[in-house]
């Protein structure tokens, strides 16, 4: 690795006598394995760790995004909600070297109508004096879109179903719509929160990309709304981890978080295995299951091949955020963005969370070696 890309791939001999003296660090791998950095498509930057990046010093940053991010192989996340200005501060605080981190990407602040603030996030802005604005018509939303991307989003969110005590509000079509076409006109991603059935198909109604979750009310995929999604090429992140931790947080019984979570897979298989584009996610920042072993399993249960998953964490993400030229393989001339595993994830799908070493841009950002 040289100034933070990939110089050369090849056996340690054949690498010595091309470069011979330029490899000035040797670091011993034997017995490991090597992929290309993490990419996690759903977290957050809400956690009060990283809620005032404007007085926390630099070393609690940097070790509050290493429990979260980088000790995981996370080399690359896209916040899908979070307070912009601050997560902006924290991105040039890692740009300008004083703060060790991913690289950020984020949608800013998400967009749900008038009342749909989710029920499960209420008493955490009020707690942390964060407030989050309603949308309530298509002027609205268009200028917000047209703010935020211009104060540094990276895409859009809305809440097609937001979650509240009565059961899923539907976002005003028409409002979706006109942060879809805004967003899009900006030459910038969609990403949608369903809910439920007809949250999915809302969004499809709208033209979004990428749905941040599987949907758990109103039953399964059935065949024609897949065809849909796959005909949308829409990417789906699976968060499955998430429903067996909301589900243990609100007390539901053995059977029925189990069923939650036999749905959530069922989604999760339907979909991968019509073909459909999946990336990796996981919702941490939202909740603080930061351990991605479960997910892992969870995916492997759904039916998906080692070679799937670690697409979803690499050239999958990579391709649809318009990364693909130098992020998500490990090639020369690539980022030197590179996780080393401590077994063989061909064999053992939960490898992919037993990290030795999460390097970006050819430094050594998480160490447990
Ligand atoms: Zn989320």
């Amino acid at each position: 690795m040289h100034n933070g890309k990939i110089k050369a791939i090849g056996r340690t001999a054949s690498i010595k006598a091309l470069h011979g003296s330029s490899l000035a660090v040797d670091y011993n791998c034997t017995g490991m394995a090597i992929t290309a950095g993490f990419w996690n498509s759903h977290v957050h930057i809400l956690p009060p760790e990283l809620l005032h990046a404007e007085r926390t010093p630099a070393p609690a940053l940097t070790a509050q995004l290493q429990t979260m991010f980088t000790r995981w192989g996370f080399t690359t996340v896209f916040d899908l909600g979070s307070v912009l200005s601050n997560t902006n501060l924290i991105r040039s605080r890692i740009a300008g070297g004083s703060v060790s981190g991913p690289r950020i990407l984020t949608v800013g602040e998400p967009f749900w109508g008038a009342n749909g603030t989710p029920v499960y996030v209420r008493q955490y802005l009020i707690d942390n004096h964060i407030s989050l604005p309603e949308t309530t018509s298509v002027s609205q939303a268009t200028s917000r879109v047209d703010q935020q991307i211009h104060n540094g989003a990276d895409g859009a969110k809305i809440f097609a179903g937001s979650i509240e005590e009565s059961g899923v509000l539907l976002l005003p079509p028409e409002i979706a719509r006109a942060v879809v076409d805004e967003t899009h006109k900006n030459h910038r991603l969609v990403f949608s929160h369903p809910s439920s059935i007809k949250g999915v198909e809302l969004s499809l109604d709208a033209g979004v990309d990428i749905l941040a979750h599987v949907s758990t009310f109103e039953g399964p995929w059935q065949p024609p709304l897949l065809e849909r999604m796959k005909a949308a090429h829409i990417s789906l992140i699976p968060t499955l981890t998430l429903f067996d931790v909301e589900a243990r947080k609100s007390g539901l019984s053995e059977q029925a978080a189990q069923s939650l979570i036999h749905l959530a897979v069922s989604q999760l298989h339907a979909y991968a295995s019509s073909g459909g584009q999946i990336l990796f996610g996981t919702d941490i920042g939202y909740t603080d299951h930061y351990d991605t072993s479960e997910e892992f399993k969870l995916m492997s249960q759904a039916g998906m091949t080692f070679p799937q998953i670690l697409a979803s964490l690499t050239t999958e993400p990579a391709t649809r955020f318009g990364y693909s030229s130098h992020s998500g393989t490990l090639a020369p001339g690539m980022d030197a963005d590179l996780v080393v595993l401590n077994a063989d994830p061909a064999a053992d799908i939960t490898a992919l969370s037993r990290i030795v070493y999460t390097v970006r841009s050819g430094k050594i950002l998480y160490s447990n070696h």
